[in-house]
């Protein structure tokens, strides 16, 4: 645990709106300042600062926290990393606090495993270049992949060789333990031996924006499966908020970016001059990826398989990228399978060219189409033609409807008219079932059904409202976590959900001195339950009525429901409400 006092002194020296300004622009209202969420696409802002509390709500996608919960998700840290630079900007040395939290909490150290990483590196390159062990990956690198050293290098790529333990006895001599070594990702244990996760493979170090080395991807020189393998999520690196080669690509002058499927697509177009290409990690690409990319660009060229899976994938990353305000092309290659192929075959020219004719959206769906049926067919040509009105019906922007609408009655013939009124169409179905959805959500979320974080709220939303309420006004003004309602102080048996209960146990067995942090429940609670803590004390901030009557009358409903429940309701009878509620 890091000292309450110290955690207080830091936040005391960091203002909760100069640190969110210089990722969120910000206007003032009345005493709160609001700015677009940057952890959700959207275009009027419901991301909230409040000043007085010292924290953030976002009414669009519920993130909510402090400093330390806003660092730690926009710089994709966790909680030490995150109170760390908060640390420092303060001018406060955290270090003899850090070895002891990581222990308790991970096992392992970010700067352990960035120091790690980096050895790892360099053991994976001395190797590859070995005369006789690097001989098989060299031959992969130059000979199949025809790398050039110059590629190599700036990739710092390597090898793990297949002996079985040679990067754990190297990191074992330079004193990582062997939990380090396992949690790090660079050992993996087999009847107490323990040998090298990667062994085997070619490596291809991750570096991040801020030029450190912060995973590995290993691929295997044979047949054998998995083909690629990935370091998991470790206290410095997080899979699915990453991007391959964006070290390098953010630096292109080229205004726009290629996104590929894999490692290889990447390095062999840097390698022949195309530094703006990147990929994700062996995943779909996801919002936190495409905000990411956003940062960077609003031009991404996208370079999928051409078959059923890499449709699918390039559909889905058109949605996604769309959503963050970046302008999607589809790369056509013909003649070739990927990138790579494609200009070992016909050279970086004609790749040139590929580029500066890649599609747009609308282009691309019809070409799949013309790939998928035969339009001289009318059978075919009905069927494609029902798969464009979709696709058009699908579509948010007016013009671009109109355009596309347009251009399919030239392409199949067939009067603008009839094409328009089968989208009009599809759109009202589509509008129908949004409608439909929209109400089973809303009155899901207002019975709290599916509350991952608090799943006993739906067994009496008014008592639990309640509760949260009571939570609310405590993180407001600590001092009513020991207040006196009707004779009896506020205890944990006042609590008829679980979370509740568990929240405020932390709150008074935290809070000595009457004064509670809320930075504290990272210690305990996940990202979730700390958001939920803090959207509790957003609802308090933007209601006028926090005064002692408010608080008494709340804990007051929440007795007389426990009184009135006592008799009725059993354990038995609070299972099978959940276990009704699961079902659905
Ligand atoms: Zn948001």
């Amino acid at each position: 645990m890091i000292p309450k006092s110290v955690i207080e002194n830091i936040k005391a020296r960091c203002d909760i709106e100069t640190l969110i300004s210089s990722y969120v622009n910000l206007k003032r209202t009345g005493s709160n300042l609001k700015g677009l969420c940057p952890f959700h696409s959207e275009k009027t802002p419901s991301f909230t600062v409040y000043p007085g509390t010292q924290s953030f709500y976002c009414f669009g996608c519920g993130a909510a926290g402090d400093a330390v919960s806003f660092l730690m998700k926009a710089e994709n840290l966790d909680y030490m990393a995150a109170l760390e630079k908060l640390a420092q900007r303060a001018g406060i040395n955290l270090s003899e606090y850090e070895n002891d939290y990581r222990q308790k909490s991970s096992g392992v150290t970010r700067t352990r495993v960035l120091e790690m990483n980096l050895e790892a590196a360099r053991f994976f390159r001395d190797q590859l270049n070995d005369e006789q062990t690097g001989e098989k990956a060299r031959a992969y690198f130059f000979g199949k992949r025809r790398l050039s050293t110059h590629i190599v290098r700036r990739f710092g790529l390597g090898y793990d060789p297949d002996r079985g333990d040679s990067l754990v006895k190297k990191l074992t001599e330079l004193g990582y333990t062997k939990e380090e070594i396992t949690k790090g990702f660079f050992g993996r244990e087999y009847n107490g031996r323990q040998y090298d996760y990667f062994r085997g493979r070619v490596m291809f170090p991750i570096i991040d924006t801020a030029g450190q080395v912060i995973a590995f991807g290993g691929r295997v020189l044979d047949d054998s499966k998995p083909k690629y393998l990935n370091t998991s999520d470790t206290p410095a690196f997080k899979k699915l908020k990453n991007l391959f080669a964006l070290n390098y690509a953010k630096n292109s002058k080229a205004g726009f970016m290629i996104l590929c499927e894999g490692y290889m697509d990447v390095i062999s177009l840097h390698d022949a001059g195309f530094e703006m290409a990147v990929a994700t990690l062996g995943t779909a690409i996801n919002d936190e990826q495409a905000r990411l990319l956003s940062k960077y660009t609003n031009k991404v060229i996208l370079s999928y398989d051409s078959d059923e899976a890499g449709q699918k994938a390039t559909k889905r990353a058109i949605d996604i990228l769309e959503k963050t305000g970046i302008e999607v092309r589809i790369l056509k290659l013909t003649g070739a399978k990927d990138p790579d192929e494609y200009i070992k075959k016909f050279g970086a020219d004609a790749f040139r060219k590929v580029i500066e004719s890649s599609l747009g959206k609308f282009e691309y769906k019809i070409d799949t189409l013309r790939g998928k049926y035969d339009l001289s067919v009318s059978e075919q040509k009905i069927r494609a033609l029902d798969e464009v009105t979709y696709f058009i019906a699908d579509t948010q922007s007016r013009v671009e409807r109109e355009i596309y609408i347009k251009q399919s009655s030239e392409i199949f013939g067939v009067s603008q008219k009839s094409v328009e009124e089968d989208v009009l169409r599809k759109r009202r179905i589509k509008e129908k079932k949004n409608r439909g959805e929209r109400k089973d959500k809303l009155i899901a979320q207002t019975a709290g059904l599916n509350d991952r974080v608090n799943p006993d709220f739906a067994i009496d939303p008014t008592l639990a409202r309640a509760e949260e309420a009571v939570l609310g006004m405590i993180f407001l003004r600590n001092e009513y976590i020991s207040r006196t309602v009707d004779g009896s102080p506020l205890c944990e048996e006042d609590f008829s959900t679980a979370f509740g209960a568990r929240l405020f146990r932390f709150v008074s067995e935290n809070s000595p001195d009457g004064r509670f942090d809320m930075t504290l429940l990272n210690e305990t609670f996940n990202e979730g339950e700390v958001a939920r803590a803090f959207r509790m004390l957003a609802e308090r901030n933007e209601l006028e009525n926090n005064g002692s009557e408010a608080f008494d009358g709340c804990v007051r409903v929440m007795r007389d429901s426990k009184a009135r429940n006592s008799a009725g309701s059993s354990l038995e009878s609070i299972l099978e409400f959940r276990r009704k509620n699961s079902k659905q």
